[in-house]
């Protein structure tokens, strides 16, 4: 398989380099040149596999060239061997024709493990046959540093550093990270906020000679790993409510448009789903266009949601791309109009091409919290918050009641008791076995101060397994 950039002036790169390229040279993502598509028999047959095989056919074509089969099927089921529910992805039935699928049985609960625990594996195996190490530096303000640190611990080839805002990450969320001990684990408290320390990795990739020639990666949501990974899990629901006899629609709570674009993709490589509902906060710059065909930055609200707090859709140029017949030279134009005036619109066929296939909507803490109770006091069920803003958008924008409504659910409500309990919700939340000791493990980050000098001196003394470089 070979990868090409939405912006078409850079190298076509295989598998193995788009895993550890992040951007491309032009400024534009990877997709893949040519999309697997699977006849509708190819995927009857797939009916009732486990999902480390449903996760084998799905993405072989993907890693073609650069993985053998058998060396990716053992990754694959070690991968998902780590999940707590022996479904991997289970369904809940929530109410007539209305299920959640629970993508938060992975280590640190919530969906960004089926990805990064998978993408943690494919960089040691590939480094470890090209004989390299990298680094990886990343900011998170939550959930992506955890499940990224978890997918890296017994990475031999891959040094990690997370940063994170001191003291502006909630105690489970530090603890989730800095209680993962390991001498190629480096979590960072920076004496700033998020946006410092996503500046700092920016400016990192920006200027790499501090690494002393040490290949740095991204594991954002732009990887195109991450994407691959998540495809997956549409097709294992789908098949088990009767697809592809059947069509399914599912309702997606988003943020950088990484998760649904997945589902797009899983459309387009045959799978039938006649509806995605793009959910949002009230960073709701998905929702403006999906509604009125307009893509503008606005200002950035913090929410009882805080995985989809962003002002802009880094995966969103994929569906750009598309959506412009996949004309690089056009799409680089688009963006560049939207780097320099904050916005932009597509004609009107285009946009209309789109609204065929997703719905949107944009939630409220406060309509979020309704739902949280709504759906606990029917069925006991307590969702996170992200969840239930799946939901109340799956509900509002639904089109047909007999076609099955897949809400993705994408983390355990442990991991977000304020939302829960603003909702009214008067149920004790519980960790999982896996994690019911995480308040008395030993904690490991070092505070440095708001300054990319020391964050990045402290990378080169400490990048080849707590080391110098
Ligand atoms: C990351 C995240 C999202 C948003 O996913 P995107 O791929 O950015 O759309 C939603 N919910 C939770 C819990 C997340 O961690």
């Amino acid at each position: 398989m070979r990868y090409i950039s939405t912006r078409g002036n850079a190298p076509a790169l295989n598998f193995e380099d788009v895993l550890l390229a992040g951007l491309a040279s032009d400024g534009g993502l990877y997709v893949p040149e040519n999309l697997p598509r699977f006849t509708q028999e190819e995927i009857a047959s797939w009916a009732g596999l486990p999902y480390h095989e449903l996760a084998f056919r799905i993405m072989r074509p993907f890693v073609e060239g650069s993985i053998s089969d058998a060396d990716f099927k053992k990754i694959l089921e070690e991968t998902y061997g780590n999940f707590a529910h022996s479904a991997i992805a289970p369904l809940r039935q929530l109410n007539a024709n209305e299920w959640v699928m629970e993508l938060f049985h992975g280590p640190t609960l919530a969906f960004k493990d089926f990805a990064l625990q998978l993408l943690g594996r494919l960089l040691d195996h590939i480094l470890l046959k090209r004989g390299e190490r990298v680094v990886i530096i990343g900011a998170t303000s939550g959930d992506t540093g955890s499940a990224a640190i978890e997918g890296c611990r017994r990475c031999e080839n891959v040094d990690i550093f997370i940063l994170h805002p001191h003291q502006r990450v909630s105690e489970v969320q530090r603890r989730q990270m800095t209680t993962i001990l390991g001498e190629n684990i480096h979590n960072i408290a920076v004496e700033g906020n998020f946006d410092d320390c996503q500046e700092m990795v920016k400016a990192s990739f920006a200027d790499q000679s501090f690494l002393k020639g040490t290949r740095l990666v991204a594991v954002n949501s732009i990887n195109w790993a991450r994407i691959m990974a998540q495809i997956v899990y549409y097709f294992h629901a789908a098949l088990q409510l009767g697809a592809p006899a059947r069509s399914v629609a599912f309702s997606v709570p988003t943020g950088n448009f990484g998760d649904i674009f997945a589902g797009y993709l899983a459309r387009n490589m045959g799978l039938p789903v006649s509806q995605l509902v793009v959910a949002t906060n009230r960073n709701d710059i998905l929702h403006r266009f999906m509604s009125g065909n307009q893509y503008f930055k606005d200002t950035l609200h913090a929410s009882l949601s805080p995985s989809m707090d962003i002002m802009v859709s880094s995966n969103f140029e994929r569906l750009l791309f598309d959506l412009h017949g996949r004309n690089g030279a056009t799409l680089a134009e688009l963006m560049s109009t939207f780097k320099a005036t904050g916005k932009l619109s597509v004609e009107d066929d285009r946009w209309v091409e789109a609204r065929k296939l997703f719905d949107s909507l944009a939630v409220s803490d406060e309509d979020t919290c309704a739902t949280i109770a709504d759906v606990f006091k029917r069925t006991g069920e307590v969702l996170d918050p992200h969840t239930a803003i799946g939901v109340k958008a799956a509900r509002e924008c639904r089109r047909s009641l007999s076609t099955p409504m897949v809400i993705l659910g994408t983390a355990h409500p442990v991991k977000f008791p304020d939302a829960v309990e603003k909702a009214g919700v008067g149920k004790a939340l519980e960790l999982p076995a896996h994690l019911s000791d995480l308040f008395q493990r030993e904690e490991r980050c070092t505070v440095l101060p708001n300054a990319i000098e020391a964050v990045q001196s402290f990378v080169a003394q400490h990048g080849n397994r707590g080391k110098p470089l």
